[in-house]
């Protein structure tokens, strides 16, 4: 069957991506956030939004080191491009299932580039009476940054302006299962 996927070796193993952080490195990282979100929302109403579908493998790690009562919810949104640069323009293309009225807000997105998609969100979400929102990034790029304001609360690595797949990441909807991040090395091949 034609698959249009190169099929002669396993994602976990392809040769045309370099790792930039192992699962082992990615674990530890992410335990550190969980830790120090349960040190800063004791006795507080905390509800994690996952942005779908980027965060969900960071967001369920994340989840399982933070040691409260907490909720969680998502959303998936589509953020418009002009070419390789994001508008700014963000749909709702699936909203929360509770409100998030007096709550304690953590939104968790893959990675912040331009910032455009969150700073859209925040708005929205801002309008919406939570007590507190703050952010959490599995990654950050923060040279193609345009909101240079956006307040990254909690931030797993900062990265060089590089495209990255892996740990909820895909490109053209593939590698978001790969346990590791890595770098393309080589688009035509992968
Ligand atoms: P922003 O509005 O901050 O420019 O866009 C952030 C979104 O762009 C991310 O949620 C992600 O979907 C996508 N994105 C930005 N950089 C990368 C990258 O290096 N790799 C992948 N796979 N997606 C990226």
């Amino acid at each position: 069957m034609e698959t249009g996927i190169a099929m002669d070796h396993t994602e976990f193993k392809n040769p045309y991506l370099r790792t930039m952080f192992t699962e082992q490195q990615i674990a530890e990282r992410v335990e550190e956030l969980g830790k120090q979100i349960t040190a800063d929302y004791q006795g507080k109403r905390l509800v994690l939004v996952g942005v779908l579908k980027g965060s969900c493998v960071f967001m369920a790690d994340l989840m399982r080191h933070i040691d409260l009562p907490m909720e969680i919810d998502f959303m998936a949104v589509a953020s418009y491009k002009d070419g390789t640069v994001s508008t700014g323009d963000v749909e709702i293309l699936k909203d929360l299932t509770k409100p998030i009225r007096d709550k304690n807000v953590i939104v968790v997105e893959d990675i912040i580039d331009t910032g455009l998609t969150l700073t859209r969100l925040v708005d929205i979400l801002g309008t919406r009476g939570a007590k507190s929102i703050k952010l959490a990034t599995f990654l950050d790029k923060p040279e193609p940054r345009i909101n240079k304001e956006l307040k990254v609360d909690y931030c797993g690595f900062e990265i060089p302006n590089e495209f990255v797949v892996g740990y909820g990441l895909d490109v053209a909807g593939r590698f978001r299962n790969l346990p590791f991040i890595g770098v393309v090395t080589d688009p035509e091949k992968v």
